[in-house]
């Protein structure tokens, strides 16, 4: 009798130690620096979940040995008023990084707040200067995600140069900057987005996929090559009762949140893992290094400005 072979599952990137890798290179580089570098972060309103990843960023930053801090202002500021805050902290030579959360009130173009930060100290790399520099294949400031994204891909030991790499999604703040950072390591790059045909066919092509869409379950395991490094940085919050979708028990406890809902990324987790060769998970993959990223950003830019 022959056996049926074994399903050999995916093995997890964890982002969460990779993440502390990278905070525990930046606390070593802060020492070395002998100075704490600065971080403000600048909410405007109260949009709850801002709140939330203000006050997480300024402090992780401080735990790092930097000086991060919050400057939050009332939902009222004029889009004048919060370009001349900006236009303060450019000038203050006490800091090295500037971030301001999005979303903004409606009264405020997000673009133009964008584009008045100084370009050395804008370290979430969203400014047209820093995003030029990316795509001309030279050192910038690179947005955070996708930036960690590249740790994760790393951390996997598999070779980027060569490799077909499938971007799903082409967002400026995940898609296209991951797509530049991809073909910046020779990567041979492919970005998909709502209008591309035949998507599993082009995913099938992927030794590396990023997903980066918004949508639960884009991602089946039909669509990936076996042994593929799949990368999930969809955030999608959806009720309790999706967890019937998902394959196994243990999922479906592990994710259940404490208010019945459910965080999810884009990529059909329990059934893709017995396809790829590397899965990141959802939560604990993409997330924490988000903000390890931006600390790391905070550091080189003050390097950088004193160099
Ligand atoms: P976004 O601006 O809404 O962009 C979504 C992209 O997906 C667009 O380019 C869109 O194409 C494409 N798309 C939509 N439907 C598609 C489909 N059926 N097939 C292929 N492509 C499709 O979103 P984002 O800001 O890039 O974020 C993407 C996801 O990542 C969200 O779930 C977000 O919450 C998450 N995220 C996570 C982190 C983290 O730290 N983990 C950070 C940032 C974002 P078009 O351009 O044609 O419309």
């Amino acid at each position: 009798m022959v056996e049926a072979a074994p399903i050999v599952s995916a093995q997890i990137i964890d982002g969460k130690a990779v993440a502390r890798q990278i905070e525990s290179e930046v606390a070593a580089a802060v020492e070395r620096l002998g100075f704490a570098p600065g971080l403000v972060a600048v909410r405007v309103g109260n949009d709850p979940a801002s709140e939330v990843y203000v006050r997480n960023k300024a402090k992780k930053a401080q735990e790092l040995g930097l000086r991060g801090r919050e400057l939050a202002l009332p939902e009222s500021t004029s889009e004048a008023d919060l370009l001349a805050e900006v236009g303060r902290l450019n000038r203050d030579d006490s800091v090295d990084g500037i971030l301001v959360q999005l979303p903004l009130p409606k009264q405020i173009s997000a673009q133009k707040v964008i584009d008045a930060i100084a370009p050395a100290k804008d370290v979430d790399g969203f400014h047209p200067f820093n995003v030029g520099l990316l795509h001309l294949g030279r050192p910038a400031l690179a947005p955070c995600t996708p930036a960690g994204v590249m740790r994760l891909i790393d951390s996997t030991g598999i070779r980027i140069e060569g490799a077909n790499a499938v971007v799903i999604g082409r967002s400026d703040i995940v898609g296209k900057p991951m797509a530049a950072l991809l073909l910046q390591r020779h990567a041979t790059v492919t970005i998909c987005h709502s209008r591309t045909r035949d998507l599993a066919a082009v995913i099938h092509q992927g030794d590396i996929v990023v997903a980066a869409v918004g949508k639960p379950l884009l991602v089946t395991a039909g669509m990936v090559k076996p042994g593929a490094v799949v990368i999930d940085v969809g955030m999608n919050r959806v009720d309790a009762s999706f967890t019937d979708r998902l394959a196994h028990d243990s999922d479906k406890s592990r994710l259940l949140a404490k208010n019945g809902s459910v965080l999810v990324g884009d990529v059909d987790y329990a059934r893709v893992r017995d396809v790829a060769g590397w899965i990141t998970p959802v939560p604990g993959g993409v997330g924490p290094m988000t903000i390890a990223m931006l600390m790391q950003n905070t550091v080189t830019a003050a390097e950088r400005r004193r160099a």
